[in-house]
């Protein structure tokens, strides 16, 4: 599912590929992921449009058309972005596609259709009306440690909440725990002033060196929970077997030995 690196490279790789090249038609291949806006709505604001810039919040990725209306890309569980030139066929699953000059085109894929596109005239009041928080790499220490200290709950479950910080997912969130030897059910209220530190340097620690792997789980270090995680996982710390525990209804992945 992607979280807040993965969005932040499909970002960077939008940006490399698909800004400033005239949009020539907009091929709705599945309206599923449509929001709030029809396949004859995205095409008629798009067309004839070049994509000028792009910013992401949180998990979501808004690229800016030069009329000033903000394409939103959600990538839900299985979103990704591809582009393609000439010849080269959409795949199976490309719900929608955006064509450029020359044939040039940006796919946005999603098996599973839980993905979102729609068109936002302002992102601050979207992000507003979404009830989003800061994005994971905005907030700083004074932030995080208010966030902790004035929400009760498992802190794993504090973290994944996107009220209160938008970017962080199921992965990244046991990540972070793990670099921080935190378990995930500990209580926020239990957390003391050194742990919550040690966690906020985690969290930036985590998610900028995960974008700088451009989110890719094989090019992760080995010292990371991620290569890991799941049945018959060993810590790479201690070498223990890693256990798991459904946690705010998502499984975590931990090590009881190192996090406690
Ligand atoms: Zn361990």
């Amino acid at each position: 599912m992607p979280e807040l690196p993965d969005v932040e490279t499909f970002k960077r790789y939008l940006d490399a590929t698909s800004l400033r090249q005239c949009i020539t038609a907009v091929d709705v291949r599945n309206a599923y992921v449509l929001k709030d806006v029809s396949a004859r709505e995205l095409a008629r604001e798009l067309k004839g449009r070049r994509f000028k810039s792009s910013c992401r919040h949180g998990k979501h990725l808004f690229v800016r058309a030069d009329h000033a209306i903000w394409l939103r890309l959600h990538f839900g569980m299985t979103g990704f972005l591809r582009y393609f030139k000439g010849e080269e066929k959409a795949r199976r699953h490309a719900r929608v596609v955006f064509v450029f000059e020359k044939d040039h085109r940006l796919a946005f894929d999603d098996q599973r259709m839980f993905g979102e596109i729609g068109l936002v005239k302002h992102v601050d009041e979207f992000l507003k009306k979404r009830g989003l928080g800061p994005d994971a790499l905005d907030v700083d220490l004074a932030q995080f440690k208010n966030i902790l200290a004035k929400h009760r709950g498992p802190v794993k479950t504090i973290l994944l909440n996107q009220k209160l910080i938008a970017g962080i997912g199921n992965i990244y969130a046991d990540e972070i725990l793990f670099r921080a030897h935190v378990h995930p059910s500990t209580e926020t209220s239990a957390l003391k002033k050194k742990a919550v530190a040690k966690l906020f340097r985690a969290t930036r620690y985590i998610l900028e060196k995960a974008i700088e792997a451009k989110a890719d789980a094989d090019i992760m270090p080995k010292s990371w929970l991620l290569p890991h995680r799941g049945k018959r996982g060993k810590c790479p710390r201690c070498g223990r077997e890693l256990k798991s525990a459904t946690i705010g209804g998502r499984t975590a992945w931990f090590c009881r030995h190192c996090q406690k």
